[in-house]
């Protein structure tokens, strides 16, 4: 029967089987990662997001479950402007993370 929605497929991630080596080295690089309460700023000023899946918040969950390949695709979409270091509540230089990731 249909019923017009669908249960959605589990995110559950198994963290033991996570590799997490990208993401710890931003942290290490970049401290200022974990001062991050997902408010939405960067992503609601993106300029690529407007067009494209861009979402600094959403590459940043992807990092911590250990999704690289896919964190590296939506990347691809982010023009460098800045806009989201600039709006960003917590002062990351967002703008510098996604160099560090990109290299
Ligand atoms: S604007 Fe800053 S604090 Fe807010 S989600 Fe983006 S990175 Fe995190
Ligand atoms: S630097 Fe990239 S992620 Fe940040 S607002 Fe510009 S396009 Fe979006």
């Amino acid at each position: 029967m249909d019923f017009g929605f669908c249960l959605s497929p589990s995110s559950h991630v198994k963290m033991d089987d996570v590799d997490l080596t990208t993401f710890n080295h931003l942290k290490e690089t970049n401290p200022d990662i974990n001062t991050c309460i997902a408010c939405g700023s960067c992503t609601a000023t993106c300029t690529a997001g407007h067009f494209t899946e861009m979402s600094f918040r959403r590459l940043l969950l992807m990092l911590q479950r250990g999704k690289e390949d896919e964190a590296k695709k939506m990347i691809q979409r982010c023009m460098l402007c800045g806009k989201c270091t600039l709006v960003c509540s917590r002062g990351i230089n967002i703008r510098k993370i996604l160099l560090d990731i990109t290299r």
